[in-house]
């Protein structure tokens, strides 16, 4: 690499490291690789295998004494199990690896493979392997998922074409809301304890993501983890587009609007700067947005040059 080797991670972010690997490792002719929720593999019985990981580690993602087990265990599963539901695939199989300090309780463990299974169970994602070590205090959880679709059905985050509508499934900002209320430590009222339950145990949109990818004329699909204020772009990047967002129209929970005007929080920065809502986000044509089955709101357009509607760094990044 050419460029100074002192620059730090702090500096590139996230993305500034996977775009420096991307060029070392080209995918393979008919394979998508690095850059979208899953790596797609052809095979030769008419479908195409889906693959993604995901990684939770304690202290960044997640507080040991804020979070039951159960929820980790369901969280750590369904996490992964959203990135098949961004591609419009089918799980099948999840690897899972932990490693483990030794003062950690049966009970806890035990919590925890519940939540994993019941998500997997509900999803049809078979555990089929993975590996367990060691961990000097730190819990690290590495799940690694299996799909699957009918060749060439995937929806890419480079499918997006001027013209297109761009719609969310569900709410923004609920998981956001919940871990602020978390952090700050809120009275758990219903509506605060709503938001920590879409924070701790999110719904992969499996079937809504099946029916989009059998729905023609719907294109560019993904999962919003990082809050659509990065995810978007990464759909504009792929596809070398614009967008124009009407931020009034962001769908927002009733519980997140009470939260939020009782505690003078702006609801509007946590739907599009909070990550972790596990809805889909995806560009389809009018047409096509007319005629969907799947409870979905309209959130914008997709434009021809690179008009950005959100600042850069509006959404999560790890070393930021
Ligand atoms: P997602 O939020 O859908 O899990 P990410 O934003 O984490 O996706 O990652 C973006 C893309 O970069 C994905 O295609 C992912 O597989 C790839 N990626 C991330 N980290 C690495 C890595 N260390 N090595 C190879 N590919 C990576
Ligand atoms: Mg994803």
């Amino acid at each position: 690499m050419q460029e100074k080797t002192d620059t730090s991670l702090k500096d590139l972010g996230e993305f500034g490291f996977i775009d420096r690997l991307r060029p070392l490792f080209p995918a393979p002719d008919g394979v998508t690789g690095i850059g979208d929720d899953c790596a797609v593999l052809p095979q030769c019985s008419g479908r195409d295998t889906l693959v993604s990981t995901d990684m939770l580690i304690e202290g960044t993602h997640f507080l040991r004494d804020d979070i039951p087990p159960y929820r980790l265990g369901w969280k750590s599963a369904a996490v992964n199990i959203s990135d098949i539901a961004a591609m419009g695939g089918r799980p099948t199989a999840t690897f899972l690896s932990v490693a483990l300090p030794p003062d950690l309780k049966a009970g806890w463990m035990d919590a925890f493979l519940q939540g994993y299974a019941d998500v997997s169970r509900r999803f049809g994602a078979a555990l089929l392997g993975g590996d367990t070590t060691a961990s000097p205090d730190r819990i690290c959880i590495n799940v690694a998922v299996l799909g699957e679709c009918p060749s060439g059905t995937a929806r890419l985050r480079g499918d997006a074409r001027p013209g297109d509508r761009i719609c969310v499934t569900g709410t923004l900002g609920d998981s956001a809301g919940g871990l602020k209320a978390i952090l700050e430590k809120l009275e758990r009222n219903a509506d605060v304890q709503a938001l920590i339950d879409r924070h701790y145990l999110p719904v992969p949109r499996v079937p809504e993501g099946l029916r989009l990818a059998a729905t023609p004329g719907v294109h560019a699909m993904m999962d919003i983890s990082d809050g659509i204020g990065s995810d978007l772009g990464h759909i504009l990047d792929a596809s070398g587009t614009g967008a124009v967002i009407d931020t009034a129209s962001l769908p927002l929970s009733d519980a997140l609007r009470r939260v939020c005007a009782r505690h003078g929080w702006d609801p509007t920065a946590l739907a599009i700067g909070g990550g972790e809502d596990y809805e889909l986000l995806f560009t389809c044509t009018p047409e096509a947005e007319k005629a969907l089955d799947v409870p979905h709101t309209v959130i914008g357009g997709i434009t021809e040059g690179k008009s950005r509607p959100f600042a850069s760094g509006a959404g999560f990044d790890h070393f930021k």
